[in-house]
């Protein structure tokens, strides 16, 4: 049996030409290929497409000088959370230092 999961990805567009924005989303279909790998398909509004970093032109102005990038939604929200219990543990630390305890 292959494992696969799905997650859904959003991707930020920015047009050198015209510097318009704006951000698409994607479902990406992930299945283990059995050898420690991974193959990846997209989809986006129900299709499958190709990779979302790839043949996009701007909508405003139909260049296709246009720079694809994932928005590192989940490490941006993740990252905080660990350093607020770094600095917990330091606290906790630097206590016991002064208290002679350790
Ligand atoms: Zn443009």
């Amino acid at each position: 049996m292959r494992e696969s999961w799905t997650n859904y990805e959003v991707w930020v567009y920015r047009c050198n030409r015209c510097t318009t924005t704006w951000r698409e989303e994607y479902k990406a279909r992930h299945v283990a290929d059995g050898h420690g790998g991974e193959a990846v398909s997209y989809e986006h509004d129900g299709h499958q497409c190709t990779s979302p970093w790839c043949d996009h032109v701007c909508p405003k102005c139909q260049s296709q000088n246009v720079k694809a990038s994932p928005t590192p939604w989940k490490q941006a929200a993740n990252v905080p959370v660990q350093a607020a219990h770094y600095n917990e543990d330091l606290a906790l630390v630097l206590r016991l230092r002064r208290l002679n305890a350790y």
